[in-house]
């Protein structure tokens, strides 16, 4: 399953690893300071990522989807575009995340209207769950769905949404009933009447990233853009964390190998009291405990996606890996940061990287659910399967 560079199970996924790793150096990283710097979403990376076919990967084949095994092909494609630019491969997961519950909950109708707007029309699309008032416990969102004749009636705020100003297409949690089993997705079009784009948030990191808030005043969307049966929604948010936690988890575990990148590169330029600062004892055991945490983060995350593309129940996988490679990530470019700069000052710079990186790792410590709501879920799995 692992070989010396990491989890590269088939020809056909390693082919594939080493053409984004190629585009990902040469046309992604070259662009990554100037884009966080300004924090624009950037026009060009996205037709870039479209030409090679990463904003459909988890679509049906006959969309452009990777086909079996579609789950380790978003990690890896995430994980060598986060190793240069974390902005820019969570438009890869986003778009996996938002896709998901019309992929699996949408009509064969509607599947067949709208995959191939987002596919050949190259449309991206939004996943609209949190609310001001409704982030880790998305059963309390206050948006409403309220079915009149062939239509429902949508109406409510939502934050946070990733590619919310430059998506097409929405997927959106609302309130169909009161009480338990209440929300469901629908899938409403950008063009729809009383939904507009808000505020465009200023962000610590993955900057190139387009978040806003995404208002809905009486929209009315066909009764056909429920995606799923009504009352599922929670549910399928539930199965989309089950893809999207591993992607979390390989992005955090590019941004990691990216940092540790820059500190080998450093180590070998850098000498100090006549000798390689690589042969002082405190950054040995730096080097040491980064490469630990990477494989670590590596094999739990690759874990998690496998189970998923294998159909088996792989949410505690999901959770210990997003969690354990968002915290891996955080402490290894914190490190990059002290000990560069303790060293020498460079890491403290813009121009390293490093600084860039740090920033980035923060934000898989929170979205698709905090580490903290990570570890609840580890351990309700753990007394689930010990019952
Ligand atoms: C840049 C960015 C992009 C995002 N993209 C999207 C997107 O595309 N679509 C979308 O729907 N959302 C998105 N989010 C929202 C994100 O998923 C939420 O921010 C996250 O789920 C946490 O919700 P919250 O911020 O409301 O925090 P809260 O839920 O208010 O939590 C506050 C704190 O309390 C802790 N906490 C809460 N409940 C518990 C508990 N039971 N036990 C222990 N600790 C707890 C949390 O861990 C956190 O530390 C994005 C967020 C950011 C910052």
């Amino acid at each position: 399953m692992f070989d010396q560079t990491g989890f590269l199970p088939t020809k056909k996924l390693r082919d594939f690893q080493n053409k984004i790793q190629q585009m990902a150096r040469e046309k992604i990283a070259p662009q990554a300071l100037g884009v966080d710097e300004k924090e624009f979403f950037n026009r060009e990376v996205e037709s870039l990522l479209w030409d090679h076919g990463l904003l459909t990967l988890t679509f049906p084949e006959r969309y452009g989807g990777y086909g079996k095994g579609r789950t380790v092909a978003l990690c890896l494609a995430v994980e060598e575009i986060a190793k240069v630019c974390a902005s820019s491969s969570l438009l890869l997961i986003i778009q996996a995340v938002g896709s998901f519950p019309i992929i699996h909950g949408g009509s064969k109708r509607l599947k067949q209207n709208y995959l191939p707007q987002m596919s050949k029309g190259r449309k991206l699309v939004a996943y609209l769950v949190t609310e001001p008032t409704a982030g880790s416990d998305i059963a309390s969102i206050q948006t409403t769905a309220v079915r009149e004749g062939k239509e429902y009636l949508l109406n409510g705020s939502k934050c946070f949404a990733t590619s919310g100003g430059v998506a097409g297409i929405y997927s959106v949690l609302a309130k169909t009933s009161e009480g338990n089993g209440n929300s469901s997705f629908f899938l409403v079009d950008r063009e729809s009447p009383g939904l507009s784009i808000g505020r465009t948030e200023s962000k610590l990191g993955q900057r190139g990233s387009n978040t806003t808030e995404v208002f809905l005043e009486n929209v009315r969307v066909p009764a056909e853009n429920l995606l799923g049966r009504e009352g599922e929604g929670f549910l399928m948010a539930m199965r989309d964390f089950d893809m999207s936690r591993p992607a979390i988890a390989a992005q955090a575990l590019g941004i990691a190998e990216g940092a540790f990148e820059a500190i080998l590169q450093f180590i070998k330029e850098r000498h100090t009291f006549g000798k390689s600062i690589g042969d002082h004892p405190a950054i040995q055991t730096l080097i040491a405990d980064s490469a630990t945490l990477i494989e670590a983060s590596r094999g739990l995350a690759y874990r998690a996606a496998l189970l998923n593309d294998e159909g088996k129940n792989n949410t505690k996988f999901a959770s210990m890996a997003k969690s354990f490679a968002g915290d891996a990530a955080m402490k290894i470019t914190t490190d990059a940061i002290d000990a560069i700069q303790v060293l020498s000052g460079y890491g403290f710079l813009k121009d390293s990287q490093v600084e860039r990186m740090f920033r980035d790792a923060k934000l898989t410590q929170i979205f698709e659910g905090t580490n903290q709501i990570q570890r609840l879920v580890i351990t309700r799995q753990i007394l689930k399967e010990s019952m």
